[in-house]
């Protein structure tokens, strides 16, 4: 499978090639809403370089980005009011990796919300007023 640079999601996305629902972006990561969420609200927190794997990239970016996602987890829980927020980072296509780009979901959950981790996630159509909504609210200082 071809996992360059050139044909990536991700870096289409950074460099503004293709759209996206931003609400974070510093030296290191950019943070957008998951097209295709398995909750509203859900975002994915990606390295501004192609590193493939949490293996590839140096461990300063990575400590970096950490506290980026602690900072987006924190207002995702302030602003969307989630029972839970499940945090998945999946590497390699047996684990689940579709984007080979490195990337962390951060995902609100909500009692009852019935979502499946083991087979494929269940996921919805969120409306694009709705996605431009909640960009907005995470997005905010
Ligand atoms: P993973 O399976 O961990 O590689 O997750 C890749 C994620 O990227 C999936 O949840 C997709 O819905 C999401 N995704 C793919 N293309 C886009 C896009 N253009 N904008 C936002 N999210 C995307
Ligand atoms: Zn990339």
């Amino acid at each position: 499978m071809n996992h360059s640079k050139e044909s990536c999601v991700f870096c289409r996305i950074i460099s503004n090639d293709l759209p996206s629902y931003r609400v974070y972006e510093d030296k290191n990561c950019v943070a957008f809403l998951d097209i295709k969420p398995v909750n509203p609200g859900h975002l994915l927190v990606v390295s501004k370089e192609h590193y493939e794997t949490i293996t590839d990239m140096p461990k300063t970016v990575l400590k970096e980005i950490s506290g980026v996602i602690q900072d987006l987890a924190r207002k995702v829980e302030t602003r969307l009011d989630p029972d839970g927020i499940k945090i998945v980072q999946n590497n390699g296509s047996q684990a689940g990796q579709e984007v080979f780009h490195f990337h962390v979901h951060l995902i609100p959950r909500y009692e009852g919300d019935e979502v499946n981790y083991l087979e494929e996630w269940t996921t919805q159509e969120v409306s694009a007023a709705e996605m431009n909504r909640l960009a907005g609210l995470l997005k905010k200082k």
